[in-house]
């Protein structure tokens, strides 16, 4: 079936206007939305802000753009994206932060610190620079990185792994995950992941052609239903698709847990690709590597990057570990999706892992003041905060403050309390399964998450 298309002609006075927030137009779960746009527009001319609005109404398929073309006229063009991209909009992250900035709100949402990452790192990438190592890295990393990731992978997990061979170094864990799921799901391979999930996943998958199969973890632990699991394994699953520390609830994997997946997947001959980007970001418990566990190397993809660890999210260094038979697809995706990754800070990266016992525990202890500031600030304002174990996230229940799904109240929060958290209906298959919780970060200076908690304070009020 053919979506509809709708189009518009936009005078050209309007053009740069509407190229401005272009973002929030397409966005990610259409039919929750639809009502955000309006509070971006609100003071902008009326025939723009309707413009928006209608286009919004249909944006579950198709949207239109008006281009000025080089002799003057304006042409209409629908918006294109190949089918498998097509039920994607703007990820929430992107939509969250330019409403912060737009309404001037304090940004607890999207999971980037306000504070600088250290200056060894910095240093370390500048004179990287200064000494010319400018040019195109080695695909799978350069020399020094590799090395460095696996040292700190056999610190932490006892496993010891070849890094020239066993390794491969992307741009971002993101392309890490992209790289794993291109490089060894066939169309058609299903793969369990478990909800709320990162939103790269659903998207990532799609891309590949996998059939997705979805466990949900419920609050207030959001533990692991392991009857569940077992049900949903079939002889068509190739793979699970995990996370721990868990974003965006902050569930750690127990021991126990893993435990069970781990056999379930030797049992069925299945893969694990575990994203553990916030492993040093663990409070309650210690991380544990599902790799390591007996029997797993073999069939685990490790996945990791440097942003979290040291405050450098935009640096955009992640990795893969995983044995010779499973990271050669690894290897193979990643070589036709960016080649290599930035060298310099490549550089840097390998300097940073190398980074003292004493670092890693410092990060710990200030990471566990924020918490600190922002849980207790949520209790006394009113909410449900669910227990975090790891990762810079909290996730609560708003529902005390009577508004009816996580989208309402997080527009809510930030047009009358100047504060922004992401809707977690985004994170699942099913949005409603989201629909009373809320995500929090806590990767602030203190004196922001101190105000956030501030404005809370004295313009929400429980019903
Ligand atoms: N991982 C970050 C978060 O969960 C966001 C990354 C992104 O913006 N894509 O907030």
């Amino acid at each position: 079936m053919r979506h509809r298309i709708n189009t518009f002609i936009v005078p050209a006075p309007f053009f740069i206007e509407m190229l401005l927030p272009a973002c929030i137009r397409h966005i990610h779960k259409p039919s929750r939305w639809n009502h955000i746009p309006a509070i971006n527009l609100r003071n902008r001319r009326q025939t723009v802000a309707n413009f928006r609005a209608s286009s919004i109404s249909t944006a579950s398929t198709a949207e239109a753009t008006s281009v000025m073309a080089q002799d003057g006229p304006t042409i209409q063009h629908p918006l294109q994206v190949a089918k498998r991209l097509e039920k994607f909009k703007t990820t929430i992250f992107t939509q969250m932060s330019s409403l912060a900035i737009e309404h001037g709100a304090i940004n607890l949402g999207q999971g980037f610190p306000n504070f600088d990452g250290p200056d060894f790192v910095k240093d370390a990438a500048i004179q990287a620079i200064k000494d010319g190592k400018n040019q195109y890295a080695r695909g799978y990393g350069v020399p020094d990185l590799n090395s460095a990731i696996a040292s700190r992978f056999h610190k932490d997990t006892g496993l010891t792994v070849d890094p020239e061979k066993e390794i491969t170094v992307t741009s971002g864990c993101t392309e890490a995950i992209a790289a794993t799921i291109l490089g060894l799901i066939n169309p058609g391979d299903e793969v369990i992941v478990f909800a709320p999930f990162y939103d790269s996943y659903e998207a990532t998958l799609s891309m590949a052609g996998a059939k997705i199969t979805c466990i949900t973890l419920r609050p207030p632990d959001f533990s692991l239903p392991i009857q569940e699991l077992k049900s949903k394994l079939s002889k068509n699953t190739r793979a699970i698709l995990m996370n721990t520390p868990h974003n965006p609830t902050g569930k750690m994997f127990t021991h126990e847990e893993l435990d069970q997946i781990a056999s379930l997947c030797i049992e069925n001959d299945v893969l694990v690709f575990s994203d553990e980007v916030y492993d040093k970001l663990s409070f309650e418990m210690d991380h544990i590597s599902i790799a390591s566990l007996p029997g797993m190397y073999e069939r685990t993809v490790t996945l990791n990057s440097l942003g979290k660890t040291f405050s450098l999210t935009g640096w955009k260094i992640g990795w893969a570990i995983a044995p010779v038979h499973l990271i050669w697809g690894v290897k193979q995706a990643h070589s036709y999706l960016t080649f290599a990754t930035s060298t310099p800070m490549q550089y840097a990266a390998a300097a940073a892992l190398r980074a003292p016992d004493s670092y890693y525990e410092e990060l710990r202890k200030d990471y566990k003041a924020k918490k600190e500031i922002l849980v207790s600030g949520l209790k006394s304002v009113g909410f449900n905060v669910y227990p975090s174990s790891g990762t810079y996230f909290v996730v609560v229940d708003h529902t005390p403050f009577g508004l009816p799904d996580d989208v309402s109240f997080c527009e809510y929060l930030i047009k009358e309390v100047g504060v922004v958290a992401i809707p977690t209906s985004v994170f699942y298959l099913d949005p409603n399964e989201g629909k009373n919780l809320v995500r929090f970060t806590f990767c602030k200076d203190e004196e922001t998450l101190r105000n956030a908690v501030g404005r809370m304070k004295k313009r929400l009020a429980p019903k």
